[in-house]
């Protein structure tokens, strides 16, 4: 046994309970927490992070029994649904402890604990994360080309992260694909990813590129809008709009030849916010109630300042009622400047 963690004991503690939900200024119920577990990351996506990204420094981080806490609060105020991301999450040192313990809660409060990993380390933690109790979790998975999937993650290799899908599915985790569109780079592919992701019996979800952090190349020059590449896919495929839904911002359709489901998650050309549900939490305990928003909340302060939980929970309170109406992204061809100062391995995808 971890002497961090002390045994969890269902039924003797406050956390069985499930708390009625948070409602923000708007109406809107916050029963969905993403927990960016750290900013590091053993690849460079050139979408996503500078070559020499500038990290954390590892005092500034809440600690694993930290993030456990905040996590455990969140769920006594009604969150339903936690997923853990980065960065990349699987590279935290000692993550599966942090895993294992909030996978203690399915049933307790919590429905689904789930990951967003990029699917470089899922090979060695694949049968564990299934143990603990995941049941789906999202690889990122841009292009099926060796090469090219090198170029895009700088650092990365397509065979491990293959090997990691095929671990995945192989623990009977459901694996949903998301892929980054970007323009001249991996447009023409999507077919053939579509029809890779439905033949092995997953999802695939298409993402815009939204304007956050600083990288080392012009975000305009590769954003495609998933409007232009829905046009293009209905050429060869038949797409069925459905009601499916999975607690996050993608619409679905169905797609008749392969039967498999495509999701589209369009920041830029479609403001989902108004059925949002959630809030990012930081590696730093910083917590964001808007992705494309600034305002945050310090809940560092709130953990570190007392061991008994009342001033965190007021710090969530208080912050749940400044949860913006939405986000501004915006694709801006005058100024250089990204939207959002940070970028998106600080708050998770
Ligand atoms: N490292 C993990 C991974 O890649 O899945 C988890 C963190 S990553 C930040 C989460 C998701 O955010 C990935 O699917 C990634 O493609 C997406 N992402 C990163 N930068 C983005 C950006 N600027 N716009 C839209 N999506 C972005
Ligand atoms: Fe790392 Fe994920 Fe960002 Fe790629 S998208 S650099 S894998 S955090």
């Amino acid at each position: 046994m971890n002497a961090a963690f002390p045994p969890y004991q269902q039924g003797t503690d406050n956390f069985t309970s499930r708390g009625s939900p948070m409602i923000d200024p708007f109406g809107r119920s916050v029963n969905y927490l993403r927990v960016s577990v750290t900013d590091r990351c053993d690849f460079r996506c050139t979408y996503c992070m500078a070559e020499n990204m500038q990290f954390l420094p590892k005092k500034d981080l809440l600690t694993l029994e930290e993030l456990e806490r905040v996590c455990s609060a969140f769920i006594v105020k009604g969150v339903r649904k936690i997923r853990l991301t980065g960065g990349e999450p699987l590279v935290r040192k000692n993550i599966m402890l942090l895993v294992r313990q909030l996978g203690k809660r399915i049933g307790f409060g919590l429905d689904e604990l789930t990951l967003t990993t990029n699917g470089s380390q899922l090979a060695r933690h694949a049968d564990e994360l299934y143990d603990c109790g995941v049941r789906r979790i999202n690889v990122s998975l841009d292009t099926l080309d060796p090469e090219k999937f090198t170029k895009v993650t700088r650092w990365g290799e397509l065979a491990k992260v293959m090997e990691g899908i095929d671990a995945a599915l192989k623990a009977g985790i459901h694996v949903k694909l998301n892929a980054i569109a970007l323009k001249d780079f991996n447009d023409i592919e999507i077919p053939d990813l579509l029809r890779f992701a439905h033949r092995c019996g997953m999802d695939l979800t298409l993402i815009e590129t939204m304007p956050m952090g600083e990288i080392d190349e012009d975000r305009t020059d590769r954003y495609l809008p998933l409007s232009k590449l829905r046009a293009d896919l209905e050429k060869d495929f038949t797409l069925t709009d459905t009601g499916h839904r999975t607690g996050g911002p993608a619409r679905y359709v169905r797609v008749e030849e392969t039967g498999g489901r495509l999701g589209f998650i369009t920041p830029m050309t479609h403001n989902f916010c108004e059925s949002c549900n959630r809030v990012r939490l930081t590696c730093t305990g910083t917590l964001f109630m808007c992705l494309g928003q600034n305002d945050a909340a310090d809940l560092r302060a709130a953990v570190r300042a007392s061991s008994d939980d009342g001033l965190l929970s007021a710090a969530i309170d208080e912050a749940i009622t400044r949860k913006p109406k939405g986000h501004d992204f915006v694709i801006d061809r005058t100024h250089d400047k990204p939207t959002v100062a940070r970028h998106m391995s600080v708050t998770g995808g």
